[in-house]
């Protein structure tokens, strides 16, 4: 498979690098003077093949489904958000029907690229690698989830949550076809963003991890830490320091030359201690290394195509903002604009191109602190 001669037909866009993510909230806040929603992201399945110990919505893992949304109110939709920017392709396992990828999610892609904005799916990439390559040629990033030096790595951690037990020989044929498929689809030309969380299990085994994902061949490797939802609620929750060392050994082994993007980090340029502005000046130095703003309730808003529910967030607690069978995207998002959480954590610093914490974050690990009467302190 060679997807860079349908790639390179893409019109006009300039292409995914640390100077353009258009995920990051930051770029439609200064080009509209106010938050808007530029960024859909779509549940198409509730359905996966595994059951993650961190799975931040494990809780609403089915093992069966109904119907979606009809196709066409999708589309209709989605062409009424008027500064669309991209869309996210998220589950459970999109992949876990092929069904699904050729009726359902290839035509949305399909309409991705005509009207030209990107697209991003999460998969696991464990399934047949025919289903990633049927998209491939429609698909701006494929965001896999990679926190493992080995398949037992993988056993320990990608089943705790099943209802039976999976032998460590699936899961080893899992592991491998899951490294056998980021290969390919990455030398075939797609931009493979991994994902690595820090956490209790990862936090002092992040240089190899990366190593590992530098050899597949993906074009990006994402860092996030954990925070407490879903089956990670229960999980053990790293201190300040202990994710800041992470990062700092991290950035010590990393290669250079690859593009790293921090998200949903616990610092702020508005903290005082100098560790943290220490990491947060290294960070906005380094080469090829960017830190996303949060996007969730800033850009993008997240939408159940089995109810047709809108949420700020795939993985919030709280009751839905709206549904499309009723409003579209742009009139769900304004009754964001003043609910009483978006105003908790609705700052923003423009020098330092920061919008504010995540709501987990601040729940984390700052519940006293009233971010709108902070300030960057450089
Ligand atoms: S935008 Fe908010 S979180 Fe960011 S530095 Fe400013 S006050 Fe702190």
């Amino acid at each position: 498979m060679n997807i860079n001669s349908i790639q390179s037909l893409l019109p006009g866009l300039p292409e995914l690098s640390p100077h353009n993510d258009p995920w990051d909230p930051i770029g439609s806040l200064r080009k509209y003077g106010k938050h808007v929603v530029t960024s859909v992201e779509l549940t198409v399945t509730n359905l996966c093949n595994m059951r993650c110990e961190h799975c931040a919505v494990g809780d609403s893992l089915t093992m069966k489904e109904g119907p979606r949304l009809p196709l066409p109110l999708l589309l209709k939709r989605l062409d009424e958000v008027e500064h669309l920017e991209t869309i996210s392709i998220t589950g459970g396992e999109p992949s876990y029907h092929e069904k699904t990828m050729k009726e359902y999610i290839l035509p949305i892609l399909q309409y991705a690229r005509d009207r030209g904005i990107r697209s991003q799916m999460n998969s696991n990439v464990t399934l047949d690698l025919a289903r990633y390559e049927l998209i491939a040629p429609f698909l701006d990033v494929m965001h896999i989830s990679f926190n493992y030096l080995h398949a037992d790595d993988f056993h320990q951690v990608g089943f705790v949550n099943s209802n039976r037990p999976v032998s460590r020989d699936i899961a080893a044929r899992m592991y491998e076809r899951m490294v056998e498929n980021t290969v390919a689809l990455s030398r075939g030309g797609l931009f493979v963003s991994a994902e690595s969380m820090i956490n209790m299990r990862t936090h002092e085994k992040l240089a190899d991890i990366h190593k590992l994902i530098d050899e597949m061949g993906c074009k990006r490797h994402e860092v996030h830490p954990m925070y407490p939802s879903s089956f990670a609620a229960h999980l053990p929750l790293l201190s300040l320091d202990q994710i800041r060392i992470a990062i700092e050994r991290l950035l010590d082994s990393r290669n250079p030359q690859l593009w790293m993007l921090f998200g949903t980090l616990p610092f702020y340029a508005c903290n005082e201690g100098e560790a943290e502005q220490k990491l947060l000046s290294r960070l906005r130095s380094e080469p090829n290394v960017t830190v996303r703003n949060d996007p969730d309730g800033r850009n993008r808003l997240n939408v159940s195509l089995f109810t047709g529910d809108v949420y700020v967030t795939d993985f919030a607690n709280e009751p839905p903002l709206g549904n499309v069978k009723a409003d579209g995207f742009d009139d769900i998002f304004a009754r964001w604009a003043n609910h009483p959480l978006n105003l908790r954590v609705n700052c923003f610093c423009s020098e330092a191109n920061c919008c504010g914490p995540n709501l987990l974050v601040a729940d984390s690990y700052y519940p006293q602190v009233d971010f709108t009467k902070r300030q960057a302190i450089r």
